[in-house]
């Protein structure tokens, strides 16, 4: 799908306008993929434009980039600022900001010590990720990324080949979105989405050790189902408790909660789950501002 353009971009501490955030084409992250990035999302909410959880992105955007050894020169503190001002800039009510730290223009090959890093906001509108509808599953022949060879709680930007591969796998094969398995045969993700499942009441997702992203919806979901009071665990799943579930959803700041209606043209039991759909109502409602109590995860745009 094609981006729909902002207006600005803010590029190494300055906004600038959309087509002038360039870099050189031998740029390090460009052919190493020597980056880290997040996804986050503003929201409307009856105060204004808000970002959800803004604070866990951010941190998470630093742990990767130590993790990786990609020198981040800004701060959170000025993060935080750069990503409101962007926002009210390109004056959305609703959003998806995509923050980047990669290695930039300056040397080649691998020693990445003589490369320095640069630094891209940017925003846009991008309603439905996934398609705004359940979702047919592929459980991908690629296996998720081992977690000793790329820490899977680093989000960089070389390791989304391997869910780049799996996706173009499943959208060829007529399906909406690959299942990866870890190298043991368990359950690690989706491309770009943790999965869930749910048999005889209880909410089950596979941990970071099944080479899953640390997945900040996952934290959202699991928090909303304990104070629903539904009984939580997280632990390896066989792909086979995916085929048994009751439901199985998908959850990530792009596509949202997501029910799953098939998993290798296996169908379950429902198009939507109930629990599903109350999580995905619930989701709604926290981060469009409608439950009090989960205000604590909304960054207003407008009041800083
Ligand atoms: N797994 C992968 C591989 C992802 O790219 C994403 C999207 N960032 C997720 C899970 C979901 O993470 P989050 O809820 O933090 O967006």
């Amino acid at each position: 799908m094609a981006i729909p353009e902002a207006s600005t971009i803010w590029f190494n501490g300055a906004l600038v306008p959309w087509h002038e955030a360039q870099v050189h084409v031998l740029t390090h992250g460009l052919h190493y993929g020597t980056g880290v990035l997040e996804g986050t999302r503003v929201f409307p909410t009856p105060e204004g434009p808000a970002v959800f959880r803004l604070p866990e992105h951010l941190r998470r955007l630093e742990r990767s980039a130590r993790m990786l050894r990609i020198p981040l020169p800004h701060s959170v503190a000025e993060l935080t600022g750069a990503t409101l001002e962007l926002v009210r800039a390109n004056g959305h009510q609703s959003c998806y900001v995509r923050h980047f730290a990669f290695l930039g223009y300056g040397s080649m090959g691998l020693d990445m010590r003589h490369s320095p890093t640069d630094t891209v906001i940017a925003s846009w509108e991008w309603p439905d990720y996934l398609g705004g509808r359940a979702l047919r599953l592929m459980t991908s022949s690629w296996r998720r990324n081992d977690p000793n060879a790329v820490p899977p709680a680093a989000k960089g930007t070389g390791p989304y080949l391997n869910s780049a591969l799996a996706r173009r796998e499943a959208t060829d094969a007529g399906y909406d979105e690959a299942l990866l398995l870890a190298s043991d045969g368990s359950v690690s993700e989706c491309s770009s989405e943790n999965v869930f499942a749910v048999r005889d009441g209880v909410l089950r997702t596979p941990p970071a050790s099944a080479g899953a992203l640390e997945g900040i919806t996952q934290d959202t979901v699991l928090t909303l189902a304990r104070d629903l009071g539904v009984p939580v665990r997280v632990e390896n799943l066989l792909r086979s408790d995916l085929y048994a579930a009751d439901e199985v959803f998908v959850c990530g700041t792009a596509a949202g909660v997501v029910p799953v209606a098939s998993l290798d043209g296996r169908e379950l039991p429902s198009e939507e789950g109930e629990l599903t759909k109350r999580l995905a109502e619930l989701y709604r409602a926290a981060t469009t501002g409608g439950e009090p109590r989960y205000r604590r995860w909304l960054t207003p745009v407008h009041s800083s």
